[in-house]
């Protein structure tokens, strides 16, 4: 039988592995290798994984019990299935992943990616490789370029990794020691993907790392620039209409990347910012390097060079020594900020993080009473953000078609999913498309979504516009 071979990627966890999923399978395309959603259509079957939610390496083994039947099928018809396990859990269990799941011919972690045409050449019947060291060479040079096909297949809004790694060393994250210490790219090449990203039709970059806002890149002169700085760059390249980065440390917001937020209308005023705690006694227990003080003046900065700056934020609660006044001291936190949206967990113990051997964990119940008052708390409060839009108009990034004829998904500066339905005929309803930026007023509300109509001035466009899907 003639034809591509076929790689399925299943991608866990965050932003970083779905970017790198991508550059998973645009390196495998020039080996030849087409990408497919279905899995039991596939040669290679790579799960990409993540190791920040509790019980991850249980997930990824339940997975590989089901990959393992697929291959089992795939075999009995003549026909040999790869099976690779990347990201995280591939990095943090290294050659345990085979012995418990024989399975698995390749685990590769997350700095290795570049070498994976050499690696899955080195898979021979019964011999499985491991490739989980941390390599001096840049991955990113070496992993392929999407095509313009490729990149317009995932829409009008990609992400740029543009830092990989942590040296912060919070006591309940397993980061620094799977993605190892922080590592920039340069400004060269960051700016370089974004215009390939332009000129094939993107419209809004996201940034991403794992300490977005700890960049320190070589800039052009040699020095290195800070994030603020890189944005300027990026927000030049023609075509670019918003621009977002994340995940940010508290500790590292600095001046250049708060005036970049007034300075630069492109870059969206949201903001994911974690805090994890507002009690000072547990940030310090979490090695979180910021206080709840420093937390408020950074958002009071970027409040004032923004004003309608919206922000996201992360929370742990229960974590080990937690007390009932801690807790409230993150309640009263959420109130003095308050949010558009947020995460929240219940602590849990990852093997190998100092937290984890603690001797004061706080009971299930308590967790779990406390998760619930927190979580009401942050519903409340982007109930009452997305309900301040009412009647109000913002401007809107189409990037989808909806679910219903004629409707249009989009998002708004503040990340928000808003939903248009498209009037039939020829006026501006009709005429806005996926890549525009139109403005909409807000009409009607739901729990995850913003429904709006059209104002009547004609949307901002671009001449590198995609296609609608499936057109
Ligand atoms: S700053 Fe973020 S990625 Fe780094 S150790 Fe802390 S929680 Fe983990």
């Amino acid at each position: 039988m003639s034809g591509a071979r076929k790689v399925h990627i299943k991608s866990f966890g965050c932003q970083m592995n779905v970017y790198d999923s991508h550059r998973m399978a645009d390196t495998l395309a020039g080996e030849g290798y087409a990408e497919t959603a279905t899995p039991g259509d596939a040669d290679l079957i790579i799960l990409n994984t993540c190791h920040i939610r509790e019980k991850a390496a249980d997930k990824v083994y339940s997975e590989l019990g089901r990959v393992n039947r697929l291959k089992q099928a795939a075999a009995e018809s003549g026909r040999r299935v790869v099976v690779a396990v990347a990201g995280c859990v591939a990095q943090a269990e290294g050659a345990e992943i085979i012995r418990r799941a024989p399975t698995v011919d390749l685990v590769v972690g997350p700095q290795n990616y570049q070498h994976l045409p050499e690696l899955l050449g080195r898979i021979g019947r019964g011999v499985a490789v491991i490739d989980t060291e941390f390599p001096v060479e840049d991955k990113f040079d070496s992993l392929r370029a999407p095509s313009p096909q490729a990149t317009r297949a995932r829409g009008i809004s990609a992400f740029v990794t543009v830092q990989e790694g942590c040296d912060k060393f919070c006591t309940f994250c397993v980061v620094p020691y799977t993605r190892g210490a922080e590592l920039s790219r340069p400004v060269a090449k960051v700016v370089a993907e974004v215009e390939r990203l332009a000129a094939a039709g993107v419209r809004e970059v996201t940034l991403i790392g794992q300490n977005v806002n700890a960049y320190h890149g070589e800039g052009p002169g040699g020095a290195p620039w800070r994030l603020g700085q890189l944005l300027h760059s990026v927000a030049r390249v023609p075509g670019i209409a918003r621009l977002r980065y994340t995940t940010s440390h508290p500790g590292d917001m600095e001046d250049s990347l708060i005036a970049a937020h007034r300075d630069l209308p492109a870059l969206m005023p949201h903001l994911h910012l974690p805090v994890q705690s507002g009690s000072d006694r547990i940030l310090a227990a979490m090695n979180r390097r910021h206080t709840r003080a420093h937390y408020l003046d950074v958002i009071a900065r970027l409040r004032r060079v923004r004003p309608d700056m919206a922000f996201s934020s992360d929370f742990i609660v229960g974590f080990p020594t937690e007390t009932e006044a801690d807790f409230r001291a993150t309640l009263t936190l959420i109130e003095e900020v308050g949010l558009a949206g947020a995460y929240s967990f219940k602590y849990s113990a990852r093997p190998g993080t100092p937290a984890a051997d603690s001797a004061e964990p706080v009971p299930e119940d308590v967790k779990h009473e406390r998760l619930l008052r927190l979580q009401r708390v942050i519903e409340r409060q982007q109930t009452d953000f997305n309900a301040s839009f009412l009647g109000r108009s913002f401007e809107v990034l189409f990037e989808r078609t909806g679910r219903h004829p004629g409707q249009i998904v989009g998002r708004s500066p503040y990340l928000q999913t808003v939903q248009v339905q498209k009037a039939q005929g020829s006026g501006a309803d009709s005429a806005v498309a996926i890549g525009d930026v139109a403005a909409v007023t807000i009409t009607e509300l739901s729990a995850n979504s913003l429904f709006g109509a059209l104002a009547s001035e004609a949307p901002r466009r671009h001449h590198a516009l995609l296609a609608e899907p499936g057109g």
